[in-house]
């Protein structure tokens, strides 16, 4: 007997913030195979495996898979490749197998890539929704990110300047994610648009959690890779 491969998504980042059927995924598993970093000390970092750890979980089904950070997505490719076939392996063998991913597993997830080939394949797939972390940072916050008539643009980190102004004297209120990758543009536009609000939070539900809207911090801050900016034209 086979068992429909399980997409799980986690979450930001604190513990509690998965869904109980993400959990009982979890807790059925055989299986956990999480995407984790190497630093530059060579040590393996995974915020997937950190927060199945904090869980109520077998970590001894906990499996890393090491994702390369280049911008160049071939290597990372091949890695998804290899632990597409092993997954199917396992799949084949009656195993319960869970891949996670962080946040929402279908929001600029590239996880999504694994999915899509099993499905071809004939595979049978399931995916769990979660909370994703532009969610979380406006609770944090305590924002009401969009009321009444507002429109919502999600954006990756791509956008110039002059792009993510055009965007904020349309009022839209913007969700960057990836922010690392567009400093300056962020920059530029606060001291362009001086009544907008700019909310700025990194690694959103960790023990390193911050949230900002003191622009002059802000332009002295740099964006690890967990931050996200939300910014209300007002
Ligand atoms: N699937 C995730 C998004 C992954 S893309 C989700 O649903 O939220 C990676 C980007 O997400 C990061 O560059 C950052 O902008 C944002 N992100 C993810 N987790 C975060 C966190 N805990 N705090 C702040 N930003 C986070």
């Amino acid at each position: 007997m086979t068992h429909p491969i399980s997409f799980v998504s986690l979450g930001p980042g604190e513990p509690e913030l998965i869904t109980v059927k993400g959990l009982r995924q979890l807790q059925k598993a055989d299986i956990i195979y999480c995407p984790a970093t190497r630093n530059r000390q060579g040590e393996i970092l995974s915020r997937a495996a950190d927060i199945i750890r904090a869980l109520e979980i077998n970590e001894t089904a906990i499996r890393c898979f090491m994702l390369p950070m280049s911008k160049d997505r071939t290597e990372a490719w091949k890695v998804y490749d290899a632990l597409y076939n092993e997954a199917a392996d396992r799949y084949r063998n009656g195993q319960r197998i869970v891949i996670v991913a962080e946040g929402d597993a279908g929001f600029y997830s590239s996880i999504q890539y694994i999915y899509d080939k099993f499905t071809k394949a004939g595979i049978a797939v399931q995916r769990t929704a979660g909370i994703p972390a532009f969610i979380a940072a406006g609770a944090l916050a305590g924002l009401h990110i969009v009321k009444q008539e507002e429109e919502i643009v999600v954006i990756p980190g791509t956008p110039s300047a002059d792009e993510l102004s055009e965007k904020i004297n349309a009022g839209y209120v913007i969700v960057i994610m990836k922010l690392s990758q567009c400093v300056e543009a962020v920059y530029e536009c606060i001291r362009r648009h001086p009544q907008a609000q700019f909310h700025y939070f990194e690694n959103v539900g960790t023990d390193k959690e911050y949230y900002t809207s003191d622009k002059q911090i802000i332009t002295q801050k740099s964006f690890p890779y967990f931050s996200l900016m939300i910014i209300q034209a007002v």
